[in-house]
């Protein structure tokens, strides 16, 4: 496919500002659909402004059609016609009074006729679902619609790219899949598409290459499932990896098939199910989890314990166990959905130690019950702070006090 954007080594630094855009290159197909994904502040919305020319790179090139992108106004005018941009906030991108009015706006400053701007109205308005809305005032619309509106006021100039800067932000989940079925739509009728966004559940089935972003740089680009499947940078860009993927590599964990293309979408996973289905399994004996409540025990000697048991992981919980975990040089395989991360874990056959304060270890201990009554799969969970520290590996003492609510032996 054409190369139809591309960016070469840009940067971009804000007047009396820090520098946003840090040495990016990267190149866009016509007819892609990218997402552009990372934590606030990463530099997204900055770098997507220049996809069409509303902000000029301090350094490097942005090429559109292979050409550099020139900034005099005559030109800016023609790429903006080619690059539609969808603002994130769509009462700041509606300015006249009626639906109309608004979606025409391009059209008419293009200098098209009237019978060229009703027609380029009309199309555009029966892309977004909007078609007897031409009279409205944009003001009484819902979030949805004026989101439409917008981009029809942006399809009105029939663009071969459009650019969302955070498509679905404001729109409540129905208005965002709808939303995302429409880019669907607009990309199926040949449209290159880029959004930006911080939501890997919205990127990661509809994506076919997500763009990392973190601090003005790009710290990876691929097609989405190996892009998010990376659970190191997904972490440095302060993502999580999308439940489907999670998924299916815990699921992979346990020998099922797991196709080289990774399941997009919930029919993929049962299908990925089924097949396994037919298949006899038999699980491992269950692992152990060991909780350990940092406040009240001796921590120097966790990273001893740990060595002595080599395919142990650990997880923490809380800002206090996360801070001993760094001082003790502990790495941690777990800092969020740490008790079911540790069960998962188990019913693998794999222990695990869960470094925790306070009334969390209780937590633990109520969560691996109630799921074991629900699954009927019996999970143990140590006390480290109630057991003999040291107890050699293969002969932990799983059955304690019975008095001692965080040791449960299911
Ligand atoms: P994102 O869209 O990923 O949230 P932005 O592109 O908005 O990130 O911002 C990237 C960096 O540039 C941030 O550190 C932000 O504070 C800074 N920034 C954004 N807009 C301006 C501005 N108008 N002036 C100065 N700094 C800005």
């Amino acid at each position: 496919m054409k190369v139809i954007l591309e960016a070469r080594d840009v940067r971009y630094r804000y007047p009396r500002g820090m520098e946003a855009i840090k040495g990016i290159s990267f190149h866009m197909r016509r007819g892609e659909k990218i997402a552009l994904v990372g934590p606030n502040g990463a530099g997204k919305s900055t770098l997507l402004q220049m996809f069409n020319g509303m902000i000029r790179p301090t350094s490097g090139t942005m090429l559109f059609d292979n050409e550099p992108i020139r900034y005099d106004i005559s030109s800016l005018r023609q790429l903006r016609k080619r690059v539609g941009y969808v603002l994130q906030n769509a009462d700041r991108q509606i300015i006249a009074p009626t639906v109309y009015q608004d979606v025409a706006f391009g059209p008419v400053n293009l200098g098209y006729d009237d019978q060229a701007v009703r027609e380029a109205v009309a199309t555009a308005l029966r892309h977004v679902g909007l078609v007897g809305f031409e009279r409205r005032p944009p003001h009484q619309l819902s979030g949805g619609e004026k989101k439409r509106v917008a981009i029809a006021g942006v399809l009105a100039m029939d663009p071969d790219v459009l650019v969302f800067d955070e498509p679905t932000s404001g729109l409540d989940p129905s208005g965002s899949e709808d939303l995302m079925e429409l880019l669907d739509e607009l990309n199926h009728n040949g449209k290159t598409i880029v959004i930006s966004t911080h939501d890997v559940e919205l990127a990661y089935p509809w994506a076919e290459r997500a763009i990392l972003l973190l601090d003005g740089q790009i710290i990876r680009e691929d097609v989405p499932d190996v892009a998010f499947g990376n659970t190191k940078y997904v972490r440095m860009a302060h993502l999580s990896v999308p439940t489907l993927l999670e998924l299916s590599a815990e699921l992979g964990k346990r020998g099922f098939m797991i196709p080289e293309r990774k399941p997009r979408s919930v029919l993929d996973m049962v299908h990925i199910i089924e097949n396994q289905l037919r298949k006899p399994y038999t699980p491992p004996a269950p692992g152990t989890i060991t909780v350990c409540n940092v406040d009240e025990r001796e921590t120097s000697s966790l990273p001893g314990w740990l060595k002595a048991r080599p395919g142990i992981a650990v997880g923490a919980m809380g800002t206090r166990a996360k801070q001993c975990a760094a001082t003790e040089c502990i790495a941690l395989e777990f800092t969020y959905g740490v008790i079911d991360k540790c069960l998962l874990r188990a019913l693998r056959g794999q222990d695990s130690l869960i470094l925790t304060t306070g009334s969390m270890v209780g937590r633990v201990a109520a969560r691996v019950e109630a799921y074991g009554k629900e699954s009927g799969n019996a999970i143990s969970v140590v006390n480290l702070n109630t057991t003999n520290p040291f107890p050699a590996p293969g002969h932990m003492d799983v059955e304690v006090s019975q008095n001692d609510l965080t040791s449960t032996k299911l």
